[in-house]
């Protein structure tokens, strides 16, 4: 045996899982894919500026107490996202706009979605409240953030799951990592290199074979040299999209396949799509124009536009916009190019601003990630599709106590699809692998 276990996906869920083994005395093989630990938590801090890049996860949501905890002992501190909301009306005026109304609005809307005797889809649910006039700006603002905070298809979301989601409070309280997520993933890595993890980057697996104790793996180095690694037990932190994906060297082949609990609780779990483009420009320019008017503006929301929100980095102060499109705008901009993408993204946000010119000659430098495409992602984080309530719970679920699986979209506590819920499932799966070895010993003698 090459370890007790190996953890497949170097993510958070991941880092996680391998640095609570070890601190159980287990012997791990971490083994990623992509040359850099993290997965779909990115932060680049050779873009520019003071302020890291994040590509992927930038906020906290909810009490998010893994996370908590993580980032003071990286050394850092989380910051409550501060400043003021604005809205393009329907006759094209950029208005202030409570933010925070909104969602609790649009999550009362689906509080009554839990009593349905059968779940339906988060759109058919929401056309409950097409005639009552009164309630059409509250059903916009829902299926907005349906689309856009959980980047999930109307028309396939759970209206179940969204309540459940959205009663826990998960979208309420928003803060981001001081500094950014960078600190957190860095000290993950460090521990479980001090705790002597085995970490294996630029290593594909390709093919799972398993029975009960045993596990082989066959992987694919960065040379594309082929290895076998063998454990009793493993931890499959793959994002859905990943075990989804067949027909082509990039799917991960089980031997035996995974039983059918296991596939149907996978067709029910979905992964959002999300276009996300971070603008530098030379100034804070919006904070200027207008006598100031936008000075505090946090989030900046255009339905209208092919990004439909836009945010700044309030309360810190800087050059940095991010714009943000959930699905369906993102399947719209699948495909461009990113030079497209970051246009179009400069062009909304001037015209938003009623100065597109002004946007353009200040814009100096802008960065895009297309996780739909990353093999190793397929998509941006999970959504529970209509009749899918317990489909989370059934794919955490262990296999024979030799397959355990972790990662975001294997999160039962409503935090399917953050950071926090991946990080959780790691350490939940690191407790499930540990028991089950410690049996095995017992049975062995
Ligand atoms: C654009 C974007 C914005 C987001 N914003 C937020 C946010 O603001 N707040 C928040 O809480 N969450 C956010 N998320 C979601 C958050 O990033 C994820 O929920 C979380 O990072 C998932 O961690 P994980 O460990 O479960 O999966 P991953 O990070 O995907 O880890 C899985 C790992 O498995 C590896 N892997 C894949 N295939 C193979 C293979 N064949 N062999 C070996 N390794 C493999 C991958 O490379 C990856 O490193 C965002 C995600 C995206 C994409």
């Amino acid at each position: 045996m090459d370890a007790d276990v190996i953890v497949i996906g170097a993510g958070v869920a991941g880092l996680a899982a391998a640095r609570s083994l070890t601190a159980r005395s287990q012997r791990v093989i971490l083994v990623e894919a992509r040359d850099r630990v993290g997965g779909r938590v990115w932060s680049d801090s050779s873009v520019r500026g003071a302020l890291a890049a994040e590509l992927g996860a930038e906020f906290i949501h909810g009490r998010a107490a893994e996370t908590m905890a993580l980032l003071r002992a990286a050394g850092t501190t989380a910051i409550d996202i501060g400043g003021e909301s604005w809205r393009v009306s329907d006759d094209g005026e950029l208005r202030r706009d409570d933010d925070d109304d909104d969602f609790t609005s649009a999550s009362g809307i689906f509080e009554g979605a839990r009593m349905l005797a059968r779940d339906e889809s988060a759109n058919r649910f929401l056309q409950r409240f097409h005639k009552d006039k009164a309630m059409q700006g509250t059903v916009r603002a829902a299926r907005a953030f349906v689309e856009g905070f959980d980047a999930a298809d109307p028309d396939v979301a759970s209206a179940r799951a969204i309540a459940d989601e959205w009663r826990s409070g998960v979208g309420f309280t928003i803060a981001r990592p001081l500094g950014g997520y960078g600190p957190m993933v860095e000290y993950l890595y460090n521990t479980c290199r001090a705790t002597r993890v085995c970490s294996r980057l630029s290593t594909v697996v390709r093919r799972i074979s398993w029975r009960r104790g045993a596990v082989s793996l066959e992987v694919r180095g960065a040379q594309g040299d082929t290895q076998i690694l063998r454990c009793r037990v493993a931890i499959l932190t793959l994002p859905v999209g990943v075990l989804r994906h067949s027909g082509d060297d990039t799917e991960i082949v089980f031997d035996p396949e995974l039983p059918n609990p296991k596939r149907d609780a996978l067709q029910s779990i979905e992964t959002g799509q999300a276009v996300r483009v971070g603008m530098w420009f030379r100034t804070p320019f919006w904070e200027r124009i207008c006598d100031g008017r936008y000075r505090n503006g946090a989030f900046f929301r255009s339905l209208a536009q092919p990004f439909a929100v836009y945010w700044t980095q309030l309360p810190v102060r800087s050059e940095l916009v991010v714009a943000w499109a959930g699905r369906p705008k993102a399947m719209a901009l699948s495909g461009a190019s990113e030079e497209d993408l970051v246009r179009l993204a400069v062009d909304g946000f001037g015209a938003l601003l009623g100065d597109p010119a002004l946007a353009h000659e200040e814009f100096e430098l802008g960065v895009t990630t297309d996780w739909s495409r990353d093999p190793f992602a397929r998509g941006a984080y999970s959504y529970v599709a209509v009749g899918g309530a317990d489909a989370r719970a059934r794919l955490a679920a262990p296999v024979d106590d030799t397959l355990f699986f972790a990662g975001e979209a294997t999160s039962n506590d409503s935090e399917g699809g953050t950071v926090n819920g991946a990080l959780e499932t790691g350490e939940r799966a690191a407790r499930q692998a540990a028991a089950s070895l410690g049996a095995q010993r017992v049975n062995n003698g």
